[in-house]
């Protein structure tokens, strides 16, 4: 078996293309969707995603805004500009780019951030209304981008088995979240694994719908997979490489090309979740706006 490939590039392009006319559509009327991402530090990969998030959100007719604070940022000063951009009404999303500096506490700084803003999904009040299913919950970026392209490929969750590896805030844990939902992309029968589960291929290969969250290079063998099964893989792992002038490539938690011989469809790193991820925080300012205007 050869898997159909899952391109996060055209299903993102797809995703940002439907916001930018939502947005036309408001500014119309006077306003527009506002993203403030806030970068602590110089981490390069991180000053690389807030990049992106800007262009893209610039790419979709919004307005955008990237506050950069050095390395050395006290606690204070990154909570004085969260209630800056809290009370600043022509911002409707805000991101705080993680990680954080180890002498700032992260906890603090995300619930500082409005929830009405919040559109990673982190605060609280945001992952409970998940949980509990309320429309208006932020649904992270990243477990929320899968979700849409299971649904926009054909992917019926409805009573499938999924396994998603790895219980982290960001990913696993909305993940399930968003899988048990009743509705589109969800009524799944949900496991979650971590570090401590037993016998974890026994667990995988039960999985018609398996999301790799763990971040580990090629984590997931092909012997893990149940043929057939269709293999999200949200992971982002840097690994030496000599051959290419940057020193190294990326590579996924899923070992790719034995895999894609067993599954039935899977996603490609990069080009797969990635994409995703920012069209769907493009997607939640746009819903931060349509909110707030209610
Ligand atoms: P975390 O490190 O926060 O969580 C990893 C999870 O994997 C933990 O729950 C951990 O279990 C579990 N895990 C680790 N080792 C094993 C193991 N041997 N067996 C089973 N489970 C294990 O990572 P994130 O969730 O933040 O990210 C996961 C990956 O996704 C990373 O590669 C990251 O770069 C990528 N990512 C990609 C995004 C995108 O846009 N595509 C966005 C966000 C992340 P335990 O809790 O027990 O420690």
């Amino acid at each position: 078996m050869s898997a159909k490939i899952l391109d996060g590039v055209a299903l993102g392009k797809t995703i940002r293309a439907e916001v930018a006319v939502a947005v036309g559509r408001l500014s119309g009327n006077g306003g527009k969707p506002g993203l403030a991402a806030v970068l602590v530090g110089e981490d390069p990969a991180s000053a690389v995603y807030v990049r992106s998030k800007g262009k893209a959100c610039e790419e979709a007719g919004m307005h955008s805004v990237t506050v950069r604070l050095p390395a050395d940022a006290s606690e204070a000063e990154l909570l004085d500009t969260v209630d800056r951009l809290n009370a600043d009404p022509r911002i409707h999303g805000i991101l705080v780019q993680l990680p954080l500096p180890k002498h700032i506490n992260s906890e603090k700084v995300l619930r500082r951030i409005d929830p009405t803003k919040d559109v990673d999904g982190f605060h609280p009040i945001n992952v409970g209304k998940l949980v509990i299913g309320d429309k208006t919950a932020f649904r992270p970026a990243t477990p929320y981008g899968v979700q849409q392209m299971l649904i926009r490929s054909g992917i019926e969750t409805k009573g499938a088995h999924a396994v998603v590896v790895g219980r982290s805030n960001i990913v696993g844990r909305p993940m399930a979240n968003l899988l048990i939902q009743d509705g589109p992309g969800g009524n799944a029968t949900v496991t979650v694994c971590h570090s401590r589960t037993r016998d974890l291929p026994a667990v995988t290969r039960g999985a018609d719908i398996l999301v790799a969250a763990i971040g580990k290079p090629e984590f997931i063998t092909a012997d893990m997979i149940r043929p057939g099964a269709v293999v999200i893989d949200v992971g982002i792992n840097r690994v030496d490489d000599a051959s290419v002038p940057k020193g190294y490539r990326l590579v996924g938690d899923v070992a790719y090309a034995p895999v894609a011989e067993v599954a039935s469809a899977i996603t490609p790193v990069p080009g797969g979740v990635g994409p995703m991820t920012i069209a769907m925080l493009l997607q939640n300012t746009l819903q931060a706006m349509e909110q707030m205007e209610r």
